[in-house]
């Protein structure tokens, strides 16, 4: 890939004073709610409306989406609002239907990301089409695999695109539905900085109350805007019910965000500087959930002494822990010095652990 600077053309073409918002449902569930939640996206900053019509459902046996028929009603909602339209396509018999319908922007999402057959199929379709087309990630955390996808369609002469983070999914529960994985959507950011990052607070957060943080995070990370869930009676949605936010709520996020708006060389330098500063506060926030999940067994150690009347300190076993980390260390260029007092903390607070056990 080139000419990077081509992709993002669209967006610039939008003319956008803020970040770009694409917001509605989930899915499509009835005329009447396409067309009511439509009327109440007009009211915010939203420019796309989104909506599902297929539904890829990792279970069966879930609402699996209205299907075409839900394409007319986002094309009548379009006809009363103005509101561009956009919506997931997962095979060249949903693309030929979208364009038929005239559908703006086409997403590819996570579960097809994975496919480059998937992939292939869609950019064939869409051969030569000025269509925006959006990839969602992978749901594994894969760059590449990302990459691919958007390379598939660029070589089928596909320029006008942009990639959404939705998170990547992970067998131990976190907080997230999907992880966010930071680093990954900012190493694509950094090898393509033109292709515009768009965020899905909805399907990371997985509920409601930690999207607009998250959408702050993105902003901090010079994303270019957010597609948000978004229903006018949430709690009965079809799908995704938990992840889903008013327009009001949508409208509130957008006037909440803080969003940089100076100008010139000092603009850049503090987007720079906030760009790295959250880089590291998500780092630290990293370093602090693997801390506590280290302590988590290190008192399941300590408990284990306790009921085999070991010591809790055990010379031997500590030295050669510092041994491995001054290796590991010194091949990420930290010194034996800062190593030796960062390992000497964590060990005390892990001998504090153990005699609250050995206590209790
Ligand atoms: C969606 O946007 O409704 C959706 C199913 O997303 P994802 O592909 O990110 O799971
Ligand atoms: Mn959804």
């Amino acid at each position: 890939m080139k000419n990077s600077k081509i992709y993002g053309k669209w967006l610039k073409d939008f003319g956008l004073n803020h970040p770009l918002v694409i917001a509605g449902p989930c899915s499509a569930e009835t005329e009447e709610q396409v067309l009511k939640i439509a009327h109440q996206l007009k009211k915010t900053d939203a420019t796309v409306m989104r909506a599902g019509i297929w539904k890829p459902r990792t279970r069966p046996g879930n609402f699996e989406g209205v299907g075409a028929i839900g394409l007319k009603w986002m094309q009548r909602a379009k006809e009363e609002t103005g509101l561009l339209l956009a919506t997931e396509v997962a095979n060249k018999a949903h693309v030929d239907l979208a364009l038929q319908a005239g559908i703006d922007i086409l997403w590819i999402g996570a579960r097809s990301t994975v496919s480059p057959f998937i992939v292939q199929e869609i950019a064939n379709a869409l051969q030569g089409t000025d269509k925006i087309v959006l990839v969602k990630n992978p749901v594994n955390p894969d760059l590449s695999l990302w990459l691919g996808a958007v390379e598939r369609l660029y070589h089928a002469d596909i320029k006008n695109l942009g990639v959404i983070h939705r998170g990547f999914s992970t067998y131990e529960k976190t907080r997230y539905r999907n992880n966010p994985e930071w680093q990954i959507p900012i190493d694509l950011q950094s090898r393509f900085p033109d292709l515009p990052l768009l965020l899905d607070p909805s399907h990371i957060g997985g509920r409601r109350d930690i999207i607009f943080n998250l959408c702050q995070t993105a902003l901090d990370l010079n994303y270019d805007g957010f597609m948000v869930e978004t229903h006018f009676d949430p709690d009965n949605a079809w799908s995704d019910a938990d992840q889903q936010i008013t327009p009001e709520t949508l409208a509130q996020i957008t006037v909440d965000l803080k969003i940089r708006k100076e100008e010139g060389d000092a603009l850049e330098f503090k987007n720079k500087l906030n760009t790295l500063r959250t880089q590291i506060d998500l780092i630290d926030s990293q370093l602090m959930a693997t801390m506590g999940k280290r302590m988590k067994i290190v008192d399941s150690i300590g408990e284990l002494k306790k009921q085999n009347n070991v010591a809790i300190l055990q010379v031997k076993r500590w030295n050669k822990v510092l041994e491995r980390m001054n290796t590991i260390g010194k091949e990420e260029n930290l010194s034996e010095e800062f190593i030796d007092r960062v390992f000497k903390a964590i060990h005390q607070e892990s001998i504090q652990h153990q005699q609250q056990k050995g206590n209790s």
